[in-house]
């Protein structure tokens, strides 16, 4: 099956991503939200990447302008029966992708394969909320999405082997390198990434260090890139929290249990980089 017309849902940090690498490589995309002002921020920002492009000469001011011209705004629903795929990426919340993927299935044409960004939740509970479970399948990018080159794919149970290798080629096309995961919770890279950034809260929870010593030893001690204190800001608290509780509540053990401190940040709204506050302030 041959894909043109990408739509995604959800114009956040990674739909916004997800939409400019998709662009890039040549694809019709519709970018949507159930909200203007975020599709119209989402936009701002691959403008604004791109034109960083063009800037350090990685791209021409053409170049810009073509993959801009692929992107066209949506925040109506029935946009879907247009899509080829449907890349969704909103809020990690099981019940919000479920009544989504619902609408979806209603809307998209019957050869659409509907994959979902999700971090942790199971792909075969999100399929069993459609009609089409063979042609539901997990396509986790990660952050920042132009510049990060894994995307775990994640087959559900009913997933079928052709649109598994749709969605690996299509990952290619992307210039992204797929890597096949089991459908349980957290996949791999947030069963081991998220209980290190939870222990690392609870480290600044019980005083055994500052936000900064704690950054500074894993950055420095372990050759991490950044700390798991701003790397946690930077994929949202929220986000953070959610995983978390997929975890625990996926594997009922309690090793994978929430620090309070990082529950009390979400519940001020103090969510990270995107709020403008977390466990560090940004402008
Ligand atoms: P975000 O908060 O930046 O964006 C979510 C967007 O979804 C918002 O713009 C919101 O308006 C929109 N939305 C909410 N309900 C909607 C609906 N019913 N219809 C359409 N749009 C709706 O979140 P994010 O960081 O982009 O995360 C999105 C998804 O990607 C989550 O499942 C998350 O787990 C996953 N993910 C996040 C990261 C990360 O580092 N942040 C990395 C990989 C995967």
């Amino acid at each position: 099956m041959e894909i043109k017309n990408v739509m995604v849902v959800g114009a956040g940090q990674m739909g916004a991503g997800i939409a400019q690498v998709c662009a890039q490589a040549g694809y019709q995309v519709l970018l949507h939200d159930i909200k203007e002002a975020a599709v119209e921020k989402g936009l701002a920002v691959i403008q604004k990447n791109l034109t960083r492009q063009v800037e350090k000469e990685r791209m021409t001011e053409d170049d810009k302008n073509m993959i801009l011209a692929n992107v066209i705004k949506s925040t109506t629903i029935t946009d879907a029966e247009n899509a080829d795929i449907i890349i969704e990426a909103v809020v990690e919340k099981v019940e919000v992708k479920t009544a989504i993927f619902t609408e979806l299935d209603r809307y998209a044409p019957a050869h659409a394969i509907l994959a979902s960004n999700t971090s942790s939740l199971p792909i075969t509970e999100i399929a069993a909320a459609t009609k089409r479970p063979d042609r539901v399948i997990g396509m986790h990018f990660m952050n920042p999405v132009p510049v990060m080159k894994l995307v775990e794919i994640i087959r559900g149970l009913a997933t079928t082997e052709e649109v598994f290798s749709v969605i690996e080629m299509m990952t290619k096309k992307l210039k992204k390198v797929p890597v096949a995961v089991n459908d349980f919770p957290g996949f791999i890279s947030n069963r081991v990434l998220m209980p290190m950034i939870n222990e690392a809260v609870y480290a600044l929870y019980e005083g055994v260090a500052s936000k900064e010593a704690i950054d500074e030893v894993m950055k420095l001690g372990m050759n991490h890139p950044m700390g798991p204190l701003t790397l946690a800001d930077f994929i949202g608290l929220d986000t953070c929290l959610f995983i978390m509780e997929t975890l625990h509540d996926g594997f009922g053990d309690d090793k994978y249990r929430p620090c309070p401190l990082l529950r009390k940040y979400v519940k001020a709204g103090w969510l990270g980089k995107k709020t403008g506050r977390g466990f560090y302030t940004y402008e």
